[in-house]
């Protein structure tokens, strides 16, 4: 008897965990099915976003870094404090309509592939992306003067008018990474990070781009602060109190331009290792010593790889629309609705 109720529960464990992998793999395999429109897509936007008003938009479990709270949002409000936090709201309504998409995009990716175990993502930009509560943001803008319900309407017609639209390539959601200023040229990502190869991640002109405030910015270290720095914020040990000109030099550069390694007192650096510690603006820069201090000079602001938004921004003003502007910065890819209805 005790025997046959052994057998009983467990086949009823083993039914339990299969029937749960089955509904897992079923509800990622309905949420991300994707529909490759091409040139048909801006037609079906106003058919789809009608269905889906009528359905439960899909939640996102967002970490407040600086408390650890972790609120249940829905994508759309997610996404009205991401736009604003990342991108200017006075930019063109066409740029602010890429950055909704390539955010959106960021989001479901990172949530697919488990960029949290306790949330699905959290409001740092370093880590994830940057997002403000709106009421924070407002204040913001009012303390500068801006129109704060004409920048709002732009930030909601730009979430609202792309909602479930993704960027897919080979009919996968893409890594979305995008930057504030490429200073002329965007990073190909095998050039940094691991070096890994990702097709359409690739170095792409971008115009337009000398606006920005930090187009060209300079930073200055005496020789004791430079060490200081490299030491406290690397995992190398440098000695270079007795540096001279030719103590410090870049090596290599990248197929952009950007450098890619430097030699500081024989002690070699990646540009990427050298951005973080001494918080210089981008890895695209040229470097001097002269009285007793070393001179970055350094181009554009961001790491580089994917859209640029000031690049967003110009192409908006000449005429390029959401899409155009993305698959002029990701190679190849294709935008898709992202069926959420679960
Ligand atoms: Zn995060």
């Amino acid at each position: 008897m005790l025997k046959n109720k052994l057998v009983f529960f467990y086949a009823l464990l083993c039914m339990s965990i299969v029937v749960a992998t089955i509904i897992f793999l079923y509800k990622w395999d309905k949420s991300i099915q994707i529909y490759n429109e091409g040139e048909e897509l801006e037609k079906e936007i106003e058919q789809i976003k009608e269905y889906f008003s009528m359905l439960p938009t899909k939640k996102i479990k967002l970490k407040i870094t600086a408390t650890g709270e972790i609120k249940e949002t829905s994508m759309n409000d997610y996404l009205i404090g991401v736009v604003p936090s990342e991108m200017s709201p006075l930019s063109e309504v066409e740029a602010l309509k890429a950055q909704a998409i390539v955010a959106r995009t960021y989001a479901y990716e990172k949530m697919k592939n488990n960029g949290h175990s306790d949330c699905d993502i959290c409001d740092n930009y370093a880590h994830c992306q940057a997002y403000y509560d709106i009421q924070n943001i407002i204040n913001i803008w009012k303390n500068r003067g801006y129109d704060d319900s004409e920048c709002l309407e732009k930030v909601k017609e730009a979430v609202y008018s792309t909602e479930n639209v993704v960027i897919t390539y080979n009919g996968d959601l893409i890594k979305a990474y995008f930057h504030a200023d490429s200073g002329g040229k965007t990073e190909d990502v095998s050039a940094i990070w691991g070096k890994q190869n990702i097709p359409y991640l690739v170095s792409v002109e971008s115009r337009g781009e000398e606006n920005h405030k930090y187009y060209k910015t300079t930073e200055k270290f005496s020789v004791a602060e430079l060490e200081t720095k490299l030491n406290a914020n690397t995992s190398k040990e440098c000695s270079i109190k007795n540096i001279t000109d030719n103590l410090i030099k870049i090596i290599s550069y990248t197929k952009s331009g950007r450098v890619d390694q430097v030699d500081i007192g024989g002690i070699i650096y990646t540009a990427s290792e050298l951005r973080a510690a001494l918080g210089l603006k981008s890895t695209n820069f040229t470097v001097q010593y002269s009285n007793n201090e070393v001179v970055f000079n350094v181009t554009g602001y961001g790491h580089g790889v994917g859209m640029s938004q000031t690049g967003a921004n110009y192409y908006a003003k000449n005429g390029m629309n959401a899409k155009e502007i993305i698959q002029h910065y990701y190679t190849g890819v294709d935008l898709a609705y992202l069926n959420t209805k679960d």
